[in-house]
């Protein structure tokens, strides 16, 4: 789907907008790209979108284009802002544009008007910590309806790895246990200006309605503990938790001997529970 703006390639030049290192800046020019991703954040008819790192705009164009009610794009480079002005233009009242840290964004504004799906090309530096606290949200299920994110194609495979893989750690626990996650497609570095180093991923989560019960803090201490030593078995690794180990391990109906990457979610949440 087209509109009627200029090119990327102008509007960075018009902007300034050469990509800056330290903003995890690789932008999408094409629009056939920006378009599928779009239609993999699926209908967006009566969706507010949540963009994080808009940039010059592609995909905040191509999110407007697909039919999101209405986009809020959070960026903190303002070369990106004046750009993005130009777009809010063109969509009367559907985009609003958010200058600051999406660190630090506050979504209570937001809450409660209908579906709000996250959908962002991420900026590298900060999509863990970002992935973290909308996986961390209280209360659950989350204020958000869908994550739709790219990440490096290695984070990617951590945060859906399952027991026995090597990538299996605490972000696919964490992950695991709130949502279901699975990697949509793959991007090469060629379709990114500047290219990065590695080849990307867009990764789609979708809350689960009834994560097994648990309290997140605890579970978070208890993969921190096993998988902080991830080559000891668990009696060795769970000492760490301040309690005899071994009793916790068998309540849990596991085996002392085995290591954290042994471990399935259920594992971990009767682990947390019997800590609680
Ligand atoms: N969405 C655009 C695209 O696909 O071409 C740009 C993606 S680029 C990977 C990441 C964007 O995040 C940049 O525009 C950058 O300025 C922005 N950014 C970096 N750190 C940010 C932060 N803490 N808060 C908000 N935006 C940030």
């Amino acid at each position: 789907m087209t509109d009627a703006l200029p090119p990327l390639r102008d509007v960075i030049r018009r902007h300034g907008l050469s990509a800056r290192k330290s903003l995890g800046q690789n932008f999408l020019l094409d629009l056939n790209l920006t378009g599928r991703i779009a239609r993999a954040a699926g209908p967006l008819a009566g969706v507010t979108v949540l963009e994080i790192g808009p940039g010059p705009g592609g995909l905040t164009r191509a999110l407007l284009a697909q039919g999101a009610a209405r986009v809020i794009a959070v960026e903190r480079d303002d070369r990106a802002i004046a750009a993005l002005g130009e777009i809010a233009a063109h969509y009367p009242d559907r985009l609003h544009i958010v200058s600051g840290d999406a660190l630090k964004f506050d979504v209570a504004p937001w809450r409660g008007k209908g579906s709000v799906r996250i959908v962002a090309n991420l900026p590298y530096n900060i999509a863990t910590p970002l992935l973290i606290a909308w996986l961390s949200a209280e209360p659950w299920p989350p204020w958000y309806d869908r994550l739709v994110l790219m990440f490096q194609r290695e984070v990617a495979e951590r945060i859906v790895a399952k027991p026995g893989s090597k990538t299996y750690g605490r972000l696919s626990v964490l992950t695991g246990w709130r949502t279901q996650a699975k990697i949509l497609f793959d991007i090469a570095p060629s379709a990114f200006v500047p290219p990065p180093k590695v080849t990307s991923s867009l990764v789609q989560l979708i809350p689960r309605e009834n994560p097994l019960p648990c309290d997140r803090r605890t579970l978070e201490r208890v993969t921190e503990a096993a998988f902080g030593q991830r080559r000891k078995m668990l009696r060795q690794s769970l000492k760490q938790l301040g309690v005899d180990p071994v009793p916790l391990i068998e309540k849990a109906g596991l085996d002392p001997t085995a290591r954290a990457e042994d471990i399935g979610i259920d594992g971990f949440v009767a682990l947390a529970r019997g800590l609680t």
